[in-house]
């Protein structure tokens, strides 16, 4: 195929399936278009990389230049970047060719997309389904096959997943792997940029473009990167490839709230791994528990500073007629913050206040460095720790009213932000217990794996043995 090809093909299936889906806030036909033809100039001339002419969506967090760039909040609605990303100018640069940008939860604070402005994503394995959150968009997009591969964030689980809601393969790498530059932030010390792809394979190409030191982002870190690709292709033992690979799971992972489905396949998944060569250890994570009260924490108070920026004056929604300074700034973010966004705010301003400051945010800190230290001795007995992505496949839209009970469902993927440890999700089956009683498809079900700082090589690995 040339990439102009391709890239008519995923606009077609957008044009044709993302009214279902809203799977995309912005499409970019045009430059689209454009790009792929010069993609196949470059070809044509022999000047291509492995990747150039492939098409990508990029989640609407990362800074587009031109092009709308919002969040998926309507205090971004008119903004369009004057910039782009580091994530995106890596990959204009290795000749991806954007087809837009993908929808999200607002400022990236969710589970299940249903956060944003643009309204609510469907998952494509059942309309009437969440896709997972905060990268929904980007999950749903690549599940219907209206992008081959995307960007995504994760805070606090926001690639891993909904690429376990909607079948797919999503890896959150070590903190300051992948810059963050031009990427809007939520809670700084916890984002980090990563993959969303079909395979372990894609997602390894993906992130050779993605990872990297920025002299933009001062948490960048000068680590050097692998190369990704040519680590999952390397088995030294066909028959046995993860011979030695010792997998660590947590009691604490395989409790009451855990689905029986997920649970039953998560185990198999486990025994496929056994077959391949890896053995299993029981491990203890003490701190399990506490990585909700110390995210929920630490997290707003992050985004309540962050999100300071919004006052109506130099970018973003300005409300009509302001009375005075106060009046724009509190009709500003009144009418451009939505719910989530505006309780996150209130949270964290409180946690952050005087006289508040060392019971919350303190303590909580506190709390995360245990987490991290907990994660390190577990780290002296195995190689990689695993257990569900998600305690449940995919609900039902509208499902989860209650803030809590949507904050109770990141269980698995908070603590690997807090102790900013790689982790990556991949399918590992059905969920068909749901199929029967709503007339719903059977739902795919993710597994986790956490590994080491810099293991991201080594993750993908697994993974791509497995599949
Ligand atoms: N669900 C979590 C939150 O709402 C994580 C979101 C994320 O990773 N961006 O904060």
């Amino acid at each position: 195929f040339s990439s102009l090809e391709l890239t008519q093909h995923f606009l077609a299936r957008i044009d044709r399936l993302d009214a279902k889906l809203n799977s995309f806030i912005t499409v970019t036909h045009e430059s689209a278009l454009a790009n792929a033809r010069s993609a196949d100039a470059l070809r044509a001339q022999g000047n291509a990389g492995v990747l150039t002419g492939i098409p990508i969506a990029h989640k609407d967090i990362f800074c587009t230049e031109g092009v709308k760039t919002s969040a998926g909040s309507k205090m971004l609605d008119n903004f369009i970047s004057p910039y782009n990303a580091t994530v995106v100018a890596q990959a204009n640069a290795a000749g991806l060719v954007m087809l837009g940008k993908t929808n999200m939860d607002e400022f990236a604070m969710g589970s299940s997309n249903e956060s944003s402005f643009y309204g609510a994503t469907h998952n494509p394995w059942a309309l009437n389904r969440v896709p997972g959150g905060s990268s929904g968009g980007s999950a749903a997009a690549v599940a219907a096959d209206l992008a081959p591969f995307a960007t995504a964030t994760d805070t606090g689980g926001s690639i891993r997943q909904p690429a376990a809601f909607c079948g797919l393969t999503g890896l959150k790498p070590t903190y300051g792997r992948v810059s963050r530059f031009g990427m809007i932030a939520y809670a700084s010390s916890l984002d980090q940029g990563g993959p969303i792809a079909r395979s372990a394979e894609d997602c390894a190409y993906l992130l050779q473009v993605m990872a990297g030191h920025d002299a933009k982002d001062s948490t960048s870190v000068d680590h050097p990167t692998e190369d990704y690709v040519a680590g999952i292709t390397t088995t030294t033992n066909p028959d046995k490839p993860l011979q030695g690979l010792r997998i660590g799971l947590p009691h604490q992972y395989i409790k009451d709230g855990l689905d029986a489905d997920v649970k039953a396949r998560v185990l198999d998944a486990l025994k496929v791994l056994e077959d391949l060569g890896a053995t299993l250890v029981e491990i203890n994570l003490t701190t399990s528990d506490a990585a909700i009260p110390a995210y929920y924490l630490i997290a707003p108070s992050e985004a309540s500073s962050n999100l300071s920026r919004y006052d109506g004056v130099r970018f973003g929604h300005r409300c009509e007629n302001p009375k005075d300074l106060m009046d724009l700034y509190t009709r500003s973010r009144t009418e451009g913050f939505g719910d989530e966004v505006q309780r996150r705010i209130l949270i964290g301003t409180y946690a952050l206040s005087e006289g508040y400051y060392d019971a919350y945010y303190l303590k909580a800190q506190k709390v995360r460095r245990l987490i991290q230290n907990d994660f390190l001795k577990a780290f002296e007995q195995c190689d990689v720790i695993a257990g569900p992505t998600a305690p449940t496949a995919a609900y039902a839209i509208g499902a989860k009213q209650d803030p809590v009970a949507m904050y109770l469902g990141d269980i698995y993927t908070i603590a690997v932000n807090l102790a900013g440890l790689p982790a990556i999700s991949a399918p590992v089956g059905f969920d068909t217990s749901y199929s029967g009683h709503d007339n719903c498809a059977p739902l795919p079900v993710g597994l986790q794996l956490i590994g080491p700082y810099w293991s991201e090589s080594k993750l993908l690995s697994i993974i791509h043995q497995y599949q």
